[in-house]
């Protein structure tokens, strides 16, 4: 069987989906890897690199017309999907749940996506096909790195001949995977660290990463199923937006990386926090996406600079700006999901598994998630699949 490896083609996307280092363990399996010529090159791993690990380095169309499982970081584009014949397998972060439509037109084509989104978190045989956390992680580190970079003033606190420098007082909404790297970053750095989230079991976790916790006294847990958040009535989102500018407005700089699995992401940050806060503070929203984001105002990839001086920075795809971490940690997710999906040499489709029943989304011609098909056709997903 023939595992291929495309190079990505959205804007800004230099991940690649597998690293050298990888191909030995799938050519051990009895898989035969072909590598798109270019593919890991935005990521600093060439060609010569995957041909040394035993790859064959092909053009694109020799790689559709070959592959029996093609490998992405993410959705395929739509020259791709229109290229892609029944029996192919694509394997990438597909995000079925914010784009259904996709998943329905793979299922259109004949073809299983497979999608690492959906992997379930919780156990621990699951870690490390993890790419939601892999890659979440490094976004949070990127973030506290990118609001250093732009704040005009130290993050510690300096004592030199020229005077002394108050250290930065940062606010982390939403401290899940990437909210605790950023905070472990920024703390590293020497900030003055806070953090705030929904799910009450974070406090320890934030303050284990010597940040204070912030209770909000008007809004009370919103923990959801399986370790994310719940969505809040509109009652709630209300009174934690008042509450929280309070907050805001005593930071120099705020992340922000709230999600609610398969929602628009919750807006924290109101343009009446943005006016509360000084000029020359920083705002990095992890939450900017097609969907929307945590902060108003703010655009995906794109830094906006408020009337009052305040920087508003869409912080969409901040992974795919250290990528070869981010595609070396994704390679390692991706091969173990694959390797415990392939039996024999082959691709073992098999919904009653536990892992396989989050992460298969189209086979045989049909959306087979609950949680997707259940978008498609309007009727309540009873609990998605995160
Ligand atoms: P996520 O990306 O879905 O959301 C980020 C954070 O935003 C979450 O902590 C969430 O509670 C928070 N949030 C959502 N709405 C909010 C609101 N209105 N106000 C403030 N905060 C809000 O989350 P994630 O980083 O993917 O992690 C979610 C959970 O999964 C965490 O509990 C994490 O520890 C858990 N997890 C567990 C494992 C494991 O068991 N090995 C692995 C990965 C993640």
């Amino acid at each position: 069987m023939k595992v291929a490896v495309l190079k990505e083609t959205a804007p800004g996307e230099r991940r690649v989906a597998l690293v050298p280092e990888m191909v030995g363990r799938l050519k051990g399996a009895g898989l035969d890897v072909l590598v798109e010529s270019g593919a890991g090159e935005a990521a600093w791993f060439g060609d010569a690199a995957y041909a040394e690990a035993g790859a064959t380095i092909v053009t694109r169309p020799e790689l559709v017309a070959a592959a029996d499982i093609l490998l992405t970081v993410t959705r395929p584009d739509d020259a791709l999907l229109g290229a892609l014949r029944p029996g192919q397998a694509v394997i990438g972060m597909l995000n079925p749940l914010a784009d259904p439509e996709l998943a329905a037109r793979l299922a259109g084509r004949g073809v299983t996506a497979i999608s690492l989104d959906g992997i379930p978190r919780t156990l621990s045989k699951t870690q490390p096909m993890d790419a939601l956390s892999s890659q979440a992680n490094i976004a949070g580190y990127k973030a506290a790195l990118v609001a250093a970079a732009t704040f005009g003033r130290f993050f510690p606190m300096l004592i030199t001949a020229a005077g002394t420098a108050r250290p930065a007082k940062v606010l982390v909404l939403g401290t899940g995977v990437a909210g605790l790297q950023a905070i472990g970053t920024a703390h590293r750095l020497g900030a003055v660290v806070s953090g705030y989230d929904v799910r009450p079991s974070s406090k320890t976790e934030v303050e284990s990463l010597g940040a204070t916790f912030i209770e909000l006294t008007s809004v009370g847990s919103a923990a959801g199923e399986g370790g994310y958040a719940r969505a809040l009535t509109d009652d709630e989102r209300q009174a934690q937006q008042a509450e929280l500018i309070g907050h805001i407005a005593r930071q120099d700089v705020v992340i922000t990386t709230a999600q609610v699995p398969g929602r628009r992401p919750p807006v924290l940050l109101t343009e009446d926090a943005i006016k509360a806060m000084s000029a020359g503070s920083v705002v990095v929203d992890m939450g900017s996406g097609p969907l929307g984001g945590n902060v108003a105002g703010s655009v995906p990839g794109e830094t906006v600079v408020t009337g009052n001086g305040v920087t508003v920075i869409g912080a969409a795809n901040l992974a795919a700006s250290m990528p070869t971490a981010a595609s070396t940690a994704y390679a390692r997710n991706v091969t173990s999901l694959l390797l415990h999906m392939v039996a024999d040499g082959a691709l073992a489709i098999d919904p009653g598994d536990d892992i396989q029943a989050g992460v298969v989304i189209t086979h045989g011609g049909s959306v087979i998630h609950p949680a997707t098909a259940a978008l498609l056709t309007d009727q309540p997903a009873g609990g998605t699949s995160p």
